[in-house]
């Protein structure tokens, strides 16, 4: 159970009392404690630029929020937007169960100069029917007096006449403490006041860095100033714009916060929120806080790929503890040190946060990172498939291949390399028709003739361009023998012209990333021809996510051989 899960409710708040600004911190662990972590990235989070998501988006968002743990998931702003207002009601009338998180409704105080029991704002907060709601109030007596043209006394009356109408109609209430510290470094004394305004009515105040460019060390000195002034809950909320939005929620940690708002993946406007994974990671693994609890931590992972999934967003391979390259090491001079030791370069263990250690071969990867690649894969490799393996390696990347970045097309070549063959289906033969139309526009027809097993199949398809329309057609003609296909599709696609040498033509280089929601991978193709290029990487695509999926098919194969 969420430790504020009444904030301000008398006597009930345990967590938040505790100091840690007496205890060591540093290389020690701070002693076991517990932090409630709030995700907005259904409110906050969508203003991110590209970031739009339908009602069934949001549904579908929470309920991963849910599975990975988080206590608080912020839906949206009801008062502002008809699309929240639907959020809500969807969400409350049975389309979202949620197992254990608890949803926000957010919205601002009433209108300077109104009443709360006749602000509209208010109205559209108790009518969302969530049990908690987070309210924005202006912090700063700058922001009061220019923003609102109000005065400050004006300010505090705001957030006390609307967090009372809340508690009065039941409801719990953090209030997000906007520009705090802006104001706290304008005013320390005019903070105090809202600080003791928003506790005395009984809500959770949560110090947000609006603008986003605070430093740790002033994060910590201001928090643990606060910390002595605030007798429950503590919340933080901390904008990316200096880079140190993960940091700034440690450092309010470690001076006693209770309570991190934020977004998976760090999503947000301009440089974004704290990134949640990397709070959370961090928080449990090296600071010994429990958030989402410690069998959830392995869900951090898949459930950041599939966010970043239904957001439609390409996750960041860099981005920390979840990206694809989080744990990748370019084989070659560490490799055997790895292999004895994975810990030795590795933070934290990969599996602990749901990912795994990845090897990049290239050209230049000798015998030995091949052995190991294949270890981590699954296969055992005899010495001459291994020495296969390093040559083709050589090959190929002189021809243009790029497998460090390509891990799927990778282990398609190692099984390969053991004499293995896909075995979903054998092409025929494929057409790709792009036609002007007389009104200017382009369209484009792919006609795919395969196998599989003893069916012929032959469909045609329709696409944007020749990859779309290959894809779509390859799609419809496997669909029915490999329903699990459906879950499977392309995230990225993109083509580089690589400089012709010794006076060959120029090759096409064509990388595609894929995902079946839960796991992502990238596949290469390289050729002359753009299409065969892209051909190739789809193939890799399609085969590797069905490889992955479930078991394989047992339809007796024709010879049939792939480009690696
Ligand atoms: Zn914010």
């Amino acid at each position: 159970m969420p430790s504020a899960g009444q904030p301000g409710g008398a006597g009930t708040q345990k967590v938040g009392t505790q100091k840690v600004g007496t205890q060591k911190v540093g290389t020690q662990k701070v002693m076991t404690r517990r932090v409630e972590i709030f995700d907005t990235t259904l409110r906050d989070g969508s203003q991110a630029e590209g970031l739009s998501l339908t009602v069934a988006d949001k549904l579908r968002v929470a309920e991963q929020l849910d599975r990975l743990g988080v206590h608080y998931i912020e839906g949206g702003w009801p008062g502002a937007s008809p699309k929240d207002r639907e959020f809500f009601a969807r969400a409350l009338s049975g389309e979202l169960s949620l197992a254990s998180a608890k949803l926000v409704a957010f919205g601002s105080t009433r209108k300077a100069g109104g009443r709360a029991e006749t602000d509209p704002v208010m109205a559209a907060l108790l009518e969302a029917g969530t049990g908690f709601v987070c309210l924005v109030a202006k912090a700063s007596p700058w922001h009061i007096t220019e923003t609102l043209r109000a005065t400050t006394a004006e300010g505090l009356d705001m957030v006390a006449d609307s967090v009372s109408f809340l508690r009065g109609n039941g409801k719990s209430v953090f209030v997000d403490a906007e520009h705090f510290f802006d104001g706290y470094a304008e005013d320390p004394g005019f903070a105090r006041e809202f600080l003791a305004v928003v506790e005395s009515c009984g809500a959770t105040p949560v110090l947000c860095d609006t603008n986003g460019g605070t430093l740790p060390h002033q994060v910590a000195e201001v928090v643990a100033e606060v910390r002595a002034l605030v007798r429950g809950s503590l919340g933080v909320h901390f904008h990316n714009d200096s880079g140190c939005a993960v940091a700034n929620s440690l450092a309010a940690v470690l001076q006693g916060a209770d309570h991190v708002q934020g977004c998976v993946n760090g999503y947000g406007e301009r440089t974004g929120n704290a990134d949640l994974v990397a709070v959370v990671a961090d928080l449990s693994l090296k600071l010994g806080v429990e958030t989402i609890g410690a069998d959830k931590l392995a869900l951090l992972t898949p459930v950041a790929h599939h966010i970043a999934e239904i957001v439609n967003v390409t996750p960041a391979p860099n981005q920390p503890f979840v990206g694809v390259s989080a744990f990748t090491h370019k084989a070659g001079i560490h490799t055997s040190a790895i292999a004895r030791a994975p810990k030795a370069y590795s933070h934290v263990e990969p599996e602990s946060v749901g990912n795994t250690t990845h090897f990049a071969l290239s050209e230049m990867s000798g015998r030995a990172s091949v052995m190991l690649k294949a270890e981590q894969i699954g296969l055992t490799l005899k010495d001459e498939e291994v020495a296969y393996v390093v040559e083709q390696l050589k090959q190929l990347e002189h021809a243009g291949y790029h497998f460090e970045v390509a891990d799927a097309s990778l282990e398609l070549l190692m099984r390969q390399a053991t004499g293995w063959k896909q075995e979903f289906f054998r092409l025929e033969s494929h057409r790709v028709v792009t036609e002007l139309r007389s009104d200017g526009t382009f369209s484009t027809e792919a006609t795919i003739k395969l196998w599989v097993g003893d069916e012929r199949v032959m469909e045609v398809a329709e696409g944007n361009g020749p990859v779309n329309a290959l894809d779509a057609a390859l799609r419809k003609a496997l669909g029915r023998s490999h329903p699990e296909l459906s879950r499977i599709h392309l995230t990225d696609f993109k083509v580089r012209v690589l400089d012709s040498t010794a006076g060959t033509a120029a090759v096409t280089r064509v990388l595609i990333d894929s995902t079946d929601g839960e796991r992502s991978w990238t596949t290469i193709g390289v050729s002359e021809n753009v299409v065969e290029a892209s051909w190739e990487a789809l193939c890799d695509s399609i085969v590797y996510g069905l490889l992955h999926a479930g078991p394989q098919p047992t339809c007796a194969p024709e010879p049939f051989t792939s480009a690696p």
